[in-house]
């Protein structure tokens, strides 16, 4: 069965079709500027050239039917009729506590989907606007939505409660939820196959390290805790989220500089993490990386302050665990920098970590980077989140 996967965003659609049985991947594509002048789609068939058309899209209906119709087509389609896609996988990013797991939608569920959009004011609504899209195009096909949240829904109260008047949880929700679980829950699946042992017996600390970034602690194959929180905000220092911060800071930055709340959220959103520790160099750590081997004080002080972070992240959730099997790198810096990942794991030393440097350089690869003699295990995980959103949509609907 081919399962269409839809990653729908505000003014962007990604899609990727996968045959679920061999789970190949069959085309894959991106949507750009919905909605706004200069849309564009760009589709790339496994077996083919991409293609890119520059075509007005009105709205995320347009961009499905586009979508659709690149599937088709005569000439660079991958298949015959909609008829071939089995099944649609939705990337929902916030399911607040209603959904513990992947569902198939219904009326219901977009219901409690759109109940949770206060939560995800940017994401959820585009979310739901692709599903629409979707609906309407493909009235008889099943759709499956895939949460981000998911995956953490089993951490315990004392992880996901804030030390805040208890009421406000009780109110309005407000506690720890977590994101990426897609891609911690793939990951850490994965990472009991290549230790060639059972899922449910492993404690695992996943760090995703892209350009945004969290670490979960997964217990006997269950989420425990997280460092993302009510918003992606929290925790590490990212590309451009500050990650954990007192507070006041923002009443205090408010005062000094006469800006609004919804200003300096917007630069903690947008201005801060490693771009605004850099001075607004850059928030791509490549940049970063090739001026911390020209002893730049700006990518010093950027790049230790990320890597140390990281590693307060690792002690912590060592505890929470009571120990840890092993430690897992993936998303574009863990997945490609052998040199983060050198710097994260000189703090760990008190975990018996010896890298083996010439697997920290391999690349594209499920691996196993220390050495035999290490007495706790790194591997680097490349992440697959379509392909976690098809296997679930897979598991639905066959
Ligand atoms: P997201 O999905 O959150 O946009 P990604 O997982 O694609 O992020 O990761 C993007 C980040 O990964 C960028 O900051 C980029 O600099 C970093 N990255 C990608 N390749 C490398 C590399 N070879 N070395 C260091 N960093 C890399």
């Amino acid at each position: 069965m081919n399962i269409l996967v839809i990653n729908c965003g505000s003014s962007s659609l990604k899609f990727q079709l996968i045959d679920a049985k061999s789970e190949q991947l069959i085309a894959k594509g991106l949507c750009e500027r919905i909605g706004i002048d200069g849309s564009q789609i760009t589709y790339t068939p496994t077996q083919g050239e991409k293609v890119e058309t520059v075509t007005p899209m009105k709205d995320h209906t347009d961009a499905i039917r586009l979508v659709l119709g690149a599937l088709t087509d005569e000439k660079c389609g991958v298949v015959k009729s909609l008829k071939e896609i089995g099944a649609v996988g939705h990337r929902i990013v916030h399911g607040g506590e209603n959904f513990a797991s992947s569902t198939l939608i219904t009326e219901e569920v977009v219901e409690a989907i759109r109940q949770c959009n206060d939560l995800a004011p940017l994401h959820n609504p585009a979310n739901l606007i692709g599903i629409a899209a979707c609906r309407e195009l493909m009235p008889d096909t099943p759709m499956v939505a895939v949460f981000d949240t998911a995956f953490h829904q089993t951490m315990p109260q004392e992880a996901y409660l804030y030390g805040i008047p208890y009421e406000y949880y009780e109110k309005y929700k407000v506690r720890r939820y977590g994101f990426h679980g897609t891609s911690h829950s793939y990951v850490s699946r994965q990472a009991a196959k290549l230790l060639g042992r059972e899922y449910e017996e492993l404690k695992l600390i996943v760090c995703h390290l892209g350009n945004g970034a969290s670490v979960s602690a997964v217990r006997e194959g269950k989420c425990v805790d997280t460092s993302m929180g009510l918003t992606p905000l929290e925790g590490l220092i990212m590309g451009t989220r500050s990650g954990d911060l007192d507070p006041a800071i923002i009443e205090f930055l408010c005062n000094k500089e006469g800006k609004s709340v919804g200003e300096i959220l917007g630069e903690l959103n947008k201005k801060s993490g490693v771009l605004g520790l850099s001075g607004g160099f850059s928030s791509d750590f490549r940049d970063l990386e090739e001026q911390f081997h020209k002893d730049a004080d700006f990518a010093v002080r950027t790049m230790k302050a990320f890597a140390y972070r990281v590693a307060k992240y690792i002690g912590a959730y060592t505890a929470a665990l009571n120990g840890v099997d092993a430690i897992c790198f993936t998303a574009g810096l863990g997945e490609n920098s052998g040199f983060i990942r050198e710097k994260i794991c000189a703090y760990l030393g008190y975990l018996g970590i010896t890298l083996d440097p010439e697997a920290n350089q391999k690349r594209g690869q499920d691996i196993d980077i220390t050495t035999p003699q290490s007495r706790t295990r790194v591997l680097v995980i490349p992440t697959n989140e379509e392909l976690a959103i098809a296997r679930e949509t897979y598991g639905l609907v066959k």
